[in-house]
């Protein structure tokens, strides 16, 4: 390891002890700015990096509500305020009873860069709670958020900090979510996005995250001279982020072959087509069913506690959640002769991993990147907030398609390296450094 990476992350595990996926997240972004930075001194002397991997503020708060049953239950709530130098915090929320200070602080942290790529103003947190949604009625889920709530809505506004949807927050949570905000304050903001159309969402705000890793993907391939037509692929998860990513990769003519959720994944060799895909969306979305059921009801093949990387594939889109792919994972996808990765899901492959995908050479196309469709429709929905004023569907999805090739073409000016091999890491890190810490160096010590 560089000994100035080496020593910066001393401080940061002294600093932030316990929290392993802040460190891995820090580490990687490190290694690509630490030797941008020595090249360029005003940021060093401002001390620019150690100040973006400390949080502005963290909350963090009790959440009682009471179940079903009429027990009080205690879940633990959280909103990291990470960097506000391009605009008002921005970033989803998070329920899952994984949560905790340092899987915020990666997400968070991550954001920030993910963000100011996409050229959108928009400042960096994440926010959540160990609160499990799956197995609880709607009732429970509505009591939880209010609670939630109750306590957020001091600290967020539509100027100052704008939450979204992440893992186990979808349009059912950020309504009853909306819904207190509005009750407490008595006002009708966009503090949220991801809304349901009709009372100020974003036309293919649902999508944008799947739409828009697939248009990250195209731009990729299309350097070489390729697109995903013909191409089979291999997505994980089957949430927001898996739904549209398969709805899209059939449309642009590819065969998405396998789905996944925490209990296995499915196969299905022939490809998961429209009417299937339609079929899972109504068992995740609205029967909140698992994956299984898909191999039941479609009579193909369905794996009991494992992820999906021992399929053959083209492409890999890996969309559940961290660190599901490790390096043998990856020497499995590239033996089987997978030629791209692009990640809908936020840091899904370990440190080891990505090294396979370096030496590999194959299209590897990063979180902060690649995802960053879906914060970049809620800054659009934001804008059609303060606008009042909704944009069509062809408006909404065009300017997505803008954003996705922006963000490729900030990462091959910075992550070309000799011949014509883009590292997209480097690209994506120091691209979405540059404009925060510009932005920072004008703002003074703050
Ligand atoms: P959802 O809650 O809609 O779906 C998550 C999916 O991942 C489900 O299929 C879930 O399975 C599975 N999953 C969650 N945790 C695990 C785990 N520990 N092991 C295996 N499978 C798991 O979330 P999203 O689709 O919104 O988010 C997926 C990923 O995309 C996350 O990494 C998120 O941070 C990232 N992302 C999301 C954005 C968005 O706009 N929603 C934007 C950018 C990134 P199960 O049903 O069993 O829980």
């Amino acid at each position: 390891m560089d000994p100035k990476v080496e020593q910066f992350m001393s401080q940061i595990q002294a600093k932030n002890p316990a929290q392993p996926e802040f460190h891995q997240a820090v580490h990687e972004v490190a290694e690509s700015l630490i030797p941008f930075i020595e090249e360029n001194p005003k940021y060093k002397h401002a001390k620019v990096l150690e100040r973006i991997a400390e949080p502005e503020r963290v909350l963090m708060f009790r959440v009682p509500w009471i179940d079903d049953k009429g027990e009080i239950q205690i879940n633990r709530g959280f909103r990291i305020e990470m960097n506000s130098a391009i605009g008002p915090y921005k970033g989803g929320l998070r329920f899952h009873p994984t949560v905790n200070l340092g899987i915020l602080k990666f997400l968070a942290f991550e954001q920030v860069f993910k963000n100011s790529l996409t050229t959108l103003p928009m400042g960096g947190g994440k926010g959540g709670s160990d609160f499990d949604p799956k197995g609880k009625s709607d009732n429970e889920v509505m009591h939880f958020c209010q609670s939630f709530m109750t306590e957020l809505s001091r600290h967020i506004g539509p100027n100052t900090d704008v939450p979204a949807g992440d893992i186990g927050v979808g349009g059912r949570e950020i309504g009853y979510l909306f819904g207190q905000y509005k009750r407490i304050r008595n006002e009708f903001t966009g503090v949220l996005t991801g809304k349901a159309i009709e009372w100020g969402g974003s036309l293919i705000r649902p999508e944008a995250t799947g739409y828009g890793t697939v248009y990250f993907a195209e731009e990729m391939l299309k350097m070489k001279g390729d697109s995903l037509k013909g191409k089979t692929c291999i997505v994980s998860g089957s949430g927001n982020v898996a739904q549209f990513t398969t709805e899209k990769i059939i449309e642009l003519g590819g065969k998405v072959v396998t789905l996944s959720d925490s209990g296995g994944f499915i196969h299905d060799p022939e490809g998961v087509n429209s009417e299937k895909l339609a079929w899972a969306m109504d068992l995740k979305n609205i029967r909140r069913g698992r994956i299984s059921e898909y191999a039941e009801k479609f009579g193909c093949e369905y794996y009991k506690g494992e992820r999906p990387w021992d399929i053959k594939g083209d492409a890999v889109f890996p969309s559940a959640t961290e660190n599901e792919i490790n390096a043998e994972d990856a020497k499995k996808l590239i033996a089987n002769g997978c030629k791209l990765i692009a990640e809908g899901a936020n840091m899904p492959s370990t440190p080891d991993a990505i090294e396979v995908y370096m030496e590999s050479k194959i299209l590897y196309g990063p979180g902060k990147a690649a995802n960053a469709g879906g914060v970049a429709v809620s800054g659009l929905e934001m804008t059609q907030n303060s606008m009042r004023l909704p944009w069509s569907r062809e408006e909404v999805d065009e300017r997505l398609q803008r954003i996705m090739k922006s963000i490729h073409a900030t990462c091959v000016k910075y992550g070309q390296e000799e011949g014509d091999y883009i590292d997209y890491v480097k690209g994506a890190n120091i691209g979405g450094f540059v404009k925060v810490a510009d932005a920072m160096l004008s703002q003074g010590a703050v």
